[in-house]
């Protein structure tokens, strides 16, 4: 008798490879810069939310989400219809690939792009079409055009991209999104999105409004620093959006994140403080690793690249001899999270002792 089998496609997803957690060590102060986390814990008000919510947990959260749709809805001006809530972007990913992909269908991306895209593409048994970044790993948007067939149902925009680091410009999007045929799906990953400090950054909000094939997707896991609550979101036409909510688990969001999301909204003003602040700490460690010679790209998130071939595995092990923990991709490079002072500090001493 044979055992219940799974579609062939899920022996083909890979693996997340999700951050490791420090390991503590005697007399040293072990820093996380491995999963483009806030380094700062939520707000106040935002865990006073989270624990006042946590004591109906006997009762099944809002399945409407109403309060979260409503304040979203009011701080972005855009109808509720046109907005998916989801634990966290990735399940956004997950689901729009399920809602628009036959399986065979193509979804076409860059890579190296963020590690969740082929798992959610293979998942659904789609196929997934790579498209290698730029060396100075900008998207190669022309690229991408090109690679779109009759097959392509979504393209997926990461910007900033992870864990390279650049952001696409609104220019280029534009004239991307002018070459797409109006049946593809273009999903605009902005999870990075309040990072962005460059001259014709993306009008997400605009550009979805003008197009009738454009998704933004969004977190509350970076800048608002709500990783552990799990709550993403998607901008976009009706249409589209209600296709997300119609595959969306029932009562996915639970009440203490939809309760800390709504409170994170309030103190939006105090958290992108905390941005600027990062902001300033990942030029400072960009400025310090270009003085230490290395040619990394313009990183547009709260992550910085460090390319490395195979000296992928010798860095991370440097990394941890310092205290911190970063991400590796073996034979390609690494990533590191810009995060405490401290931390961010050790960052350029590892660039300055490997370079
Ligand atoms: N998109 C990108 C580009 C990311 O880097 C991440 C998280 N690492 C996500 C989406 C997913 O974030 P979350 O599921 O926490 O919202």
């Amino acid at each position: 008798m044979t055992s219940p089998q799974p579609r062939p496609n899920v022996a083909a997803i890979p693996t997340y490879v999700a951050g490791k957690p420090p390991a503590p060590r005697e007399g040293l102060t072990v820093y996380k810069l491995s999963s483009n986390e806030n380094p700062y814990p939520p707000l106040p008000g935002v865990v006073e939310a989270a624990y006042a919510a946590a004591s109906r947990m006997n009762r099944y959260p809002d399945m409407g989400n109403a309060d979260l749709y409503g304040a979203l809805s009011r701080k972005l001006g855009v109808p509720t219809e046109h907005l998916a809530l989801a634990t966290g972007s990735v399940a956004l990913i997950y689901q729009l690939v399920q809602a628009f992909c036959e399986p065979g269908d193509e979804v076409v991306y860059a890579w190296r792009s963020f590690e969740a895209y082929p798992i959610a593409v293979t998942a659904a048994a789609a196929t997934s079409v790579r498209v290698p970044v730029l060396a100075d790993g900008r998207h190669d948007l022309d690229a991408m055009a090109d690679a779109i067939t009759d097959r392509t149902r979504v393209v997926l925009v990461c910007t900033p991209n992870n864990p390279t680091g650049p952001a696409v410009s609104q220019s280029d999007l534009d004239a991307f999104l002018a070459k797409v045929p109006p049946h593809v799906l273009v999903v605009v990953d902005e999870a990075y999105v309040e990072f962005v400090r460059m001259d014709d950054a993306i009008d997400g909000l605009a550009t979805y409004a003008a197009h009738d094939n454009v998704l933004l997707t969004r977190t509350f896991s970076k800048a608002h620093g709500l990783a552990g609550f799990r709550v993403g979101y998607a901008v976009g036409p009706e249409p589209i959006a209600g296709a997300l909510r119609a595959v969306s688990l029932p009562f996915g969001v639970s009440s203490v994140a939809q309760a800390a999301a709504v409170a994170s909204l309030e103190e939006e003003a105090a958290l992108l403080e905390r941005v600027d602040a990062l902001v300033v700490q990942r030029d400072r460690v960009v400025a310090g690793l270009r003085e230490a010679g290395w040619d990394v790209p313009e990183p547009q998130g709260n992550f910085v690249w460090f390319e490395l071939g195979d000296r992928t595995a010798e860095f991370a092990a440097a990394a941890d001899e310092l205290g911190i923990v970063v991400r590796p991709f073996a034979g390609e490079g690494a990533r590191v999270s810009i995060g405490e002072d401290e931390a961010n500090d050790r960052i350029v001493e590892l660039a300055r002792r490997f370079g």
